[in-house]
């Protein structure tokens, strides 16, 4: 019978009740005669707990050493779930072992509170799975090279599943979460967004990297690369239904692009508050200011998104760009006491108080005035758009974080994502 993985995020594990819900479903699937790999999340609130109880000691540092106890301090909330899941398994008569990244080992790089999976070794797990038995793996962390445990970013626990399907050559990866699949947009923002039955997983890449963290992008980028079938689906559903009914609810990540997917110019909308925009003003006109701005940047390892430099007046140009939020003071630091006096750039600003919004559809490539057609519906809710970027099948605009809702609701309206599609 085949090899299945499920995950099953913070919500889902929330609770003893929840975490029992989890193992019946589990049981369910096992004794149909599948393999099962279970990959759990810390219960909910519990990773944002610990990182909490960590900046009450001190305040958060780029330090390595102080990422490194970060990462083992959050790690330890999977291990929990994982040990509880498989209590309740075994609880439920079904022979269940869990292990912690490091137990097999799940090898990553040195990257603390963002490592990338490098590796897995799979013989513990196979073994375990020939005896009939359930194997629990923590989602979210590794070890590097130097036996430090390491995290995988928030919502990391995707990734971890994805990663173990490839390794284990898993027919199936089923991420159980606390939404019935992917939704055109974010159903807690717009309640009349609608289930899509599939995405093609180009455009589930885009959703989840224009900020749908209904999946991580990691875990989407796996799946693209190894074609692991994925699924978004509810682990609210009763645990009882029937397993088949079961295996085709939800959500498909698709690779093949069928005709109704060309027919949706847009197929959903995805939004993200967690950047900041930074203007250099007054910069003089010339070759090399990119480089000298955003190298320095780079080389303090802090990842640039969007990108704008104004046509120069006077030999003089505004050049601004956007990082993630927890990044804005250390950017404007670093650019004030290197990179401006350096430069002669006038002033540095920063503005937090920005979100992105994005539209995103493959049908988008042959289709035209797509983004005019966004643009213009802004104009008439009067938003005012500070940045544009474009991709084949995404266009995506900076404006003032009060109106995001605002601005997806009208976008989510204009681009007819509240019908039922046939
Ligand atoms: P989990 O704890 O199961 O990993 P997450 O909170 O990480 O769950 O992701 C699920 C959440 O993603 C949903 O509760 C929903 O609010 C949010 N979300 C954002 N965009 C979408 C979308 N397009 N479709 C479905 N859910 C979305
Ligand atoms: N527990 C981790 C987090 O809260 C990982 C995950 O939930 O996927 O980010
Ligand atoms: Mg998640």
């Amino acid at each position: 019978m085949s090899l299945i993985v499920h995950k099953y995020g913070g919500t889902s594990m929330g609770s003893t009740d929840r975490i029992k819900n989890v193992a019946k479903r589990v049981a369910k699937w096992s004794r149909a005669g599948y393999q099962m790999v279970v990959v759990p999340s810390a219960m909910s609130g519990e990773t944002n707990r610990l990182l909490g109880l960590a900046k009450e000691l001190a305040p958060s540092s780029a330090s390595m050493s102080y990422q490194r106890e970060l990462d083992m301090l959050a790690s330890t909330g999977e291990q929990a779930s994982s040990a509880l899941l498989a209590i309740a398994l075994q609880a439920e008569g079904v022979e269940s072992v869990s292990y912690a990244g490091w137990q097999l080992p799940i090898r990553t790089n040195s990257a603390f509170t963002k490592a990338r999976i490098e590796s897995i070794e799979d013989k513990r797990v196979m073994a375990d799975l020939d005896k009939g038995k359930v194997v629990i793996i923590t989602g979210f962390q590794g070890v590097d090279e130097h036996s430090n445990i390491t995290t995988l970013g928030r919502g990391g626990s995707d990734t971890s599943a994805v990663a173990i399907a490839v390794a284990l050559k898993a027919s199936e990866c089923l991420i159980y979460t606390d939404v019935d699949g992917v939704y055109t947009t974010d159903p807690r923002v717009v309640p009349e967004a609608k289930r899509l039955l599939t995405i093609s997983f180009e455009e589930m890449l885009e959703m989840a990297s224009m900020g749908s963290k209904v999946l991580q992008i990691r875990s989407v980028e796996f799946a693209g690369k190894y074609k692991v079938p994925l699924r978004v689906l509810s682990s609210f559903t009763p645990w009882d239904i029937d397993l088949t009914e079961e295996a085709r609810s939800g959500t498909l990540i698709s690779f093949e692009e069928d005709e109704k997917m060309e027919q949706a110019i847009v197929s959903g909308i995805a939004f993200n508050r967690d950047e900041a925009k930074i203007s250099v003003l007054g910069v003089p006109d010339k070759p090399g200011i990119a480089y000298q701005i955003l190298g320095a940047v780079a080389q303090a390892n802090i990842e640039v998104d969007m990108i704008i430099q104004n046509i120069s007046r006077d030999g003089k140009t505004d050049f601004s760009f956007t990082v993630h939020r927890n990044d804005h003071a250390k950017t404007l630091d670093l650019l004030k006491s290197q990179v401006i006096p350096e430069l002669g750039a006038a002033e540095v600003v920063g503005d937090t108080k920005i979100c992105k919004v994005s539209i995103v559809g493959i049908g988008m490539r042959s289709h035209v005035g797509v983004a005019s057609k966004m643009f213009k519906t802004l104009s008439e809710e009067g938003i005012n758009i500070q940045m544009i970027s474009t991709s084949e099948i995404k266009t995506s605009v900076v404006i003032d974080e009060k109106y995001m809702e605002l601005a997806v609701r009208a976008l989510h309206k204009t681009f007819d994502l509240d019908q039922d599609r046939a």
